[in-house]
């Protein structure tokens, strides 16, 4: 049997010719990507590089200029608020500070987004977040406050609450850098479980090891361009532009 034509990609993730400027400056010059279902990316690159416009983009919280940007085959399309709240709910993303509500318990920070989005009743929504605490090992913070618990499990609840959504990528902004160092194992271990599990994971991060051991790919940003790109081996191992041999080098 034939298979049927494929007509449409089976990426999570393009983008082609992507180009984003504040005001005359532009801080996004043409990218070009695609991420597969289950891929890990690790985007590594100075500070100012656009990596946080990039992912700020593909969660369509910055409005680009030019270029086509597509979640689940769908194009993010700005001037359209219902297909803007669609694509909100298949991409999750995760800053370095959490952002717990203060006023609602851990449980209830889990449950929020599901229930106002997608009216998810009550009782499967409990069942839910005690399910996804669990996976980030908090089961048993349900009912503590946000404020009882230490920044790496404040994150790890921000983690659990992105996953609440069902999100079809999950976008990681440096999210271990608030933390406090003894903390940030116990973040990058639940990312590494998220991976593990077939999650489709686009990270920015410092954490080179980390980012060496767990993706698939590694992404360097140089002034606004994907300035190489590849396997970590590759990228970590064998740089092959100044640009990155510098960056790396600058890192010990
Ligand atoms: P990175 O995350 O790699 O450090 P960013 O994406 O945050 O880089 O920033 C890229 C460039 O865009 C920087 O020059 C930064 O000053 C600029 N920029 C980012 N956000 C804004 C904004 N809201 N308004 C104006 N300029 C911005
Ligand atoms: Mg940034």
């Amino acid at each position: 049997m034939q298979p049927a034509a494929k007509t449409s990609s089976s990426a999570i993730v393009e983008i082609k010719g992507l180009r984003k400027s504040f005001g005359t400056n532009e801080v996004l010059k043409g990218i070009d990507l695609e991420v597969q279902a289950g891929e890990v990316i690790a985007i590594i690159g100075k500070s100012g590089s656009g990596k946080s416009t990039l992912l700020r983009c593909i969660n369509g919280l910055e409005v680009f200029q030019s270029g086509t940007l597509t979640v689940d085959n769908k194009p993010l399309l700005h001037d359209n608020a219902l297909a803007m709240r669609a694509l909100r709910q298949r991409v999750g993303m995760i800053f370095q500070s959490f952002n717990l509500f203060p006023h609602l318990t851990v449980g209830k920070n889990v449950m929020l987004a599901p229930r106002l989005v997608k009216q998810q009743a009550e009782e499967p929504g409990t069942a839910q977040a005690k399910k996804l605490l669990a996976r980030v090992g908090l089961a048993e913070k349900f009912d503590a406050w946000p404020d009882q618990l230490s920044g790496g499990q404040q994150q790890r609840v921000a983690i659990a609450r992105a996953l609440a959504m069902e999100p079809a990528v999950l976008l990681c902004d440096e999210i271990t850098s608030a933390l406090d160092p003894e903390l940030v194992g116990e973040v990058l271990r639940v990312v590494e479980g998220l991976a593990d599990e077939g999650m489709t994971l686009l990270m920015v991060t410092h954490e080179m090891s980390f980012a060496r051991k767990v993706s698939n790919r590694v992404i360097f940003m140089h002034q606004g361009r994907v300035h190489e790109m590849g396997p970590p081996d590759q990228l970590f191992g064998n740089p092959q532009t100044p640009e990155l041999k510098q960056f790396l080098s600058s890192l010990h």
